[in-house]
């Protein structure tokens, strides 16, 4: 037996290992499930090119948990060690790993976000153990070689009699770290990283019941037997040729991935890239729901087949952490901190294509089958808008497939909206004018108001258009967007003739000053003439200040104080109106008064703004007035 000293510097290392990545224990069985991969795909390796004369086989990775020994035992068919190779890789190389690592991570072991996705390697076993054993049988023709530590910096090398090529490792599992002993936090572990590693990886057995034969007689008892356990799928979709799958694969693939989600994701994108760098996965648009922030890091990250985090802040565009899915990249550096990850070249070059990617998809879904684009638009639109907003690049792209959808769902593209709203929408300064609407019900009136006369509605309703409508005004398209309930909006679209005035501009004036008497200081009164069809009295709110106010809601920076602005509203007054003429000549103040709140009351309630005990006080004298 061979006894020695592993080469330290620091006198005890294992200690420092436990006590750096206390909160990471549990990555040491990915740490030695990978390593059992490692030696498996090497094997698989050397015999393709001739270097190993040995059968592959079926191998595969057992973990077993021996509660009463405390120890876990992980075993594979791999390559295997020879005891000079134990000495090497073991003693020398990995351990010097180890302690490079502790020496870079020292000072930031607390960032344990990092620390979690960087590999310690096969010490990390020491995490949970305070002896670790390795048996381990090389595929060539040379005896086994058992390996112990206890912790220490000694260790003892003896040769073993196990003759199945492969390497076996036991933790000897410390007081401390009982709790991995229990089968379901082991199969949860193996679940959470190993899920899709390439090798199959067996984790105890379970019972398989035999279906109840047809002939059966009544106090039949279904056959049960023994089926070995396996944890994973070693061909997860990804790392197949987009030709190889059907939809339904996909579909699959995304209940594997999130058994708990029963809803169908609308579509998928395959990523697939090999230069500049390596990257694959899927990802998927689920069906969103009205809180974008619980749909947040449902994208899982991976390194060859191996999880690492479903945090991709930075690696993915912001938008596009709103959708589901797998990333697995060899080239995503793990062992840096969040902002050296986006400071990143290769990262952001990851990033970069996959927006391109993204949008270059939603292309061809849209020009393969606009109809059933535009019928998963509404589940859809927050993500490309706030992709609009925040990525030029995919604001760039977004021409192509990003929709308008009027009131009555019909889907212009903003080059079809110019064209259908050069007819008939222009205002003064020749810029085309976009009504638009956020809500369908309590907008309904002028919404009918603006339809009767022609013109195109949108309904914008995403809780972030008022930022991205400003974006676009911006950028030089020559739209200018107005909602139904703005400025009136006879004022913005020029209009061939004018509808006469009843009224005399004398006339007028008194109409004015009756109005202003009985109305609140917040409402300017504006006298417009329009068909006496129309509404007498329509309240509008100026497009501008109305907008500002939703930006600041809605996270627009630097619009500090917004939110404080005073209200502001136009009464617009038809002068046409039978109403109107009403008010001007009637000589009773008492019921005069009573026809400006009347009529002032019905406008606010047709824009949602009678509340509480004006809206009280005015049922009670509509119901006076009926009686
Ligand atoms: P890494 O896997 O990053 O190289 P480790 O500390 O995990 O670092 O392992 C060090 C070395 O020990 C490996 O490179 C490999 O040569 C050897 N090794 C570890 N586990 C096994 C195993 N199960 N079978 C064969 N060799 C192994």
């Amino acid at each position: 037996m061979a006894t020695g000293k592993i080469n330290v510097s620091v006198e005890n290392i294992f200690p420092l290992i436990k006590k750096f990545l206390y909160s990471d224990h549990e990555i040491f069985l990915r740490e030695l499930v990978s390593n059992g991969t490692d030696a498996t795909l090497k094997l698989k390796h050397l015999i393709s090119i001739g270097e190993a004369k040995v059968e592959y086989g079926n191998p595969i990775i057992e973990v077993k948990v021996d509660k009463e020994g405390k120890k876990i035992h992980i075993i594979d068919q791999g390559l295997g060690m020879t005891a000079d190779e134990v000495e090497k890789y073991i003693n020398q190389v990995a351990f010097s790993g180890a302690e490079e690592f502790l020496d870079k991570y020292k000072d930031s072991a607390k960032d344990s976000g990092i620390i979690g996705h960087f590999g310690l390697g096969f010490y990390s076993a020491f995490m949970v153990a305070e002896k670790v054993e390795i048996i381990t049988k090389s595929y060539k023709d040379e005896p086994a070689a058992h390996w112990t530590c206890d912790g220490s910096p000694e260790f003892t090398l003896e040769p073993a009699d196990k003759t199945s090529r492969g390497t076996e490792i036991i933790l000897h599992i410390a007081e401390d770290s009982l709790e991995f002993l229990d089968d379901s936090k082991i199969s949860g572990l193996l679940n959470k990283y190993n899920k899709f590693m390439p090798i199959p990886i067996k984790f105890g057995t379970r019972t398989e019941t035999l279906p109840k034969p047809e002939d059966a007689p009544e106090d039949y008892v279904n056959e049960t037997f023994e089926v070995d356990n396996f944890i994973n799928n070693p061909n997860p979709a990804w790392t197949k040729q987009p030709s190889e799958l059907s939809d339904e694969d996909y579909k699959n693939f995304y209940r594997e991935l999130y058994p708990m989600q029963f809803e169908d994701p609308l579509f998928h994108i395959h990523l697939n890239v090999d230069y500049p760098f390596n990257l694959t996965g899927i990802l998927y648009f689920p069906k969103l729901g009205s809180d974008m922030q619980i749909q947040k890091d449902k994208i899982q990250l991976y390194q060859n087949q191996v999880y690492v985090t479903d945090n991709v802040e930075g690696i993915v565009p912001e938008f596009l952490t709103m959708l589901k899915g797998v990333i697995d990249s060899p080239d995503i550096p793990l062992n840096v901190s969040r902002s050296g990850l986006q400071a990143d070249g290769a990262v952001k070059k990851i990033s970069n294509y996959i927006t391109r990617k993204v949008a270059d998809k939603l292309k061809a879904l849209f020009n393969e089958n606009r109809a059933d684009f535009e019928e998963k638009w509404n589940d859809i639109k927050i993500v490309l808008e706030y992709g609009m907003l925040s990525e030029d690049k995919f604001y760039e792209k977004a021409g192509a497939f990003v929709l308008y959808p009027t009131v009555d769902n019909t889907y212009f593209t903003l080059e079809e909206l110019k064209e259908k709203l050069k007819e008939n929408q222009t205002d003064k300064d020749g810029k085309l004018v976009v009504l638009y609407a956020g809500n369908k019900d309590a907008q309904h009136s002028y919404i009918e108001a603006a339809k009767d006369k022609g013109y195109e509605v949108l309904l914008l309703d995403s809780p972030i258009i008022s930022h991205l409508i400003q974006k676009i005004e911006n950028d030089n398209t020559g739209l200018t967007f107005v909602r139904v309930d703005s400025d009136h909006i006879d004022n913005l679209i020029k209009k061939d003739e004018n509808t006469i005035s009843k009224l005399s501009e004398e006339e007028k004036a008194t109409l004015k000053t009756s109005l202003e008497a009985y109305i609140p200081k917040a409402y300017s009164v504006q006298l417009e003439a329009m068909d006496s069809q129309a509404a007498p009295f329509i309240i509008t709110q100026p497009e501008f200040m109305r907008r500002m106010k939703e930006m600041s809601q809605t996270g627009g920076g630097g619009m500090f104080g917004m939110g404080n602005m005073p209200e502001m509203y136009n009464l617009v007054v038809n002068t046409n109106s039978d109403l109107a003429s009403n008010i001007l000549n009637t000589e009773d103040k008492t019921h005069q008064e009573h026809l400006v709140k009347q009529a002032l009351d019905l406008a606010k309630l047709s824009q949602n703004l009678l509340k509480g005990e004006a809206l009280t006080a005015f049922v009670k004298r509509s119901f006076e007035m009926i009686k």
